[in-house]
């Protein structure tokens, strides 16, 4: 499971009701933020979410809408004296530019006590039961990134299956749990499959920035549980969403029909519109769709079985 909290939900420019782009994604006890948009520490805060367990900052492109919180967010953790390493990850032209632009605000990495990594579309990390990985993302010809975490289909143990075998409570099940063998005090083998129950699927979550075009994300976001993305403008100024690399509210919504998304979540809201509004759109294309509204905190599950094995 992945519980989301979001953070900023504006597009361009912060509004009162709303702040610069930023979403908080757990896995306990991991911690990342997408996007660190202007007075992204303060919203922090104010959800009482803190700074602590925060690893990872990822970054879908270099718009100072999605970036200008970093140094601030950054240099609160060094007066805090919060020293636990925090990784900065984007795409090469996005790792530069926060080289740049961190380098001249609060110091260098050595110096500052982060971590800039530049990566590619694929695997970014790899944890026990899941892992993140990044898509390139079109948005007015910067080098934009989304990112997809993803659990691992896991088979739960049966708990009427161990103990009929005798299997005790502890180290015994742990091993099983592991997908291994275990030989009981009194010879007996159990192999995992004499007590493993049907597939439990994974979730899987994928968070896309700012973009222009969607034919290129049915693909790498398909069933996804839940698609966060961005839906800046509506249909009636569709031309203004094209010359600005944006998307319309429809557009998002095309896109979670034709990849069978679970939930649709809808951010980047503009202050051209009400959410109400945004919603209709979306809605009467694709009806499983929320407009988020900052702090809004949501629980991302399997909603799909697993593939066949
Ligand atoms: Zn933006």
């Amino acid at each position: 499971m992945f519980e989301l909290v979001f953070l900023g939900t504006a597009a361009a420019a912060p509004s009162a009701a709303r702040g610069s782009p930023a979403l908080l994604i757990a896995r306990a006890p991991a911690r990342f933020l997408v996007d660190c948009g202007e007075g992204t520490q303060r919203q922090l805060m104010r959800a009482r979410l803190g700074f602590r367990g925060l690893g990872h900052v990822l970054l879908t492109h270099l718009h100072l809408d999605h970036v200008a919180g970093l140094a601030g967010l950054l240099a609160t953790r060094q007066l805090f004296q919060l020293d636990d390493a925090i990784e900065l990850v984007g795409s090469r032209e996005t790792v530069a530019f926060a080289r740049r632009y961190l380098s001249a605000t609060i110091g260098t990495e050595r110096e500052a006590g982060y971590r800039l990594r530049a990566v590619s579309p694929g695997l970014v990390l790899s944890r026990p039961g899941w892992r993140l990985s990044a898509v390139p993302v079109a948005h007015r010809a910067t080098e934009s990134l989304g990112y997809l975490f993803e659990e691992e289909a896991r088979r739960a143990l049966l708990p009427g299956r161990l103990d009929g075998l005798g299997v005790p409570e502890g180290p015994e099940r742990a091993v099983l749990a592991r997908g291994l063998p275990v030989v009981l005090a009194d010879g007996r083998s159990v192999t995992p499959e004499m007590v493993q129950g049907p597939d439990v699927p994974g979730a899987k979550l994928a968070i896309i920035g700012d973009v222009e075009e969607v034919a290129s994300l049915v693909e790498p976001v398909r069933r996804a549980d839940a698609l966060v993305i961005e839906a800046t403008f509506l249909e009636r100024d569709a031309a203004l969403a094209r010359s600005r690399g944006h998307l319309t509210a429809a557009a998002a919504a095309r896109l979670a029909c034709e990849a069978e998304i679970g939930e649709l979540l809808l951010t980047h809201i503009s202050g051209r519109y009400q959410a109400a509004e945004i919603l209709a759109e979306a809605s009467a294309v694709f009806p499983r769709v929320r407009v988020a509204t900052d702090f809004d905190r949501v629980s991302v599950t399997a909603h799909f079985p697993p593939p066949p094995r």
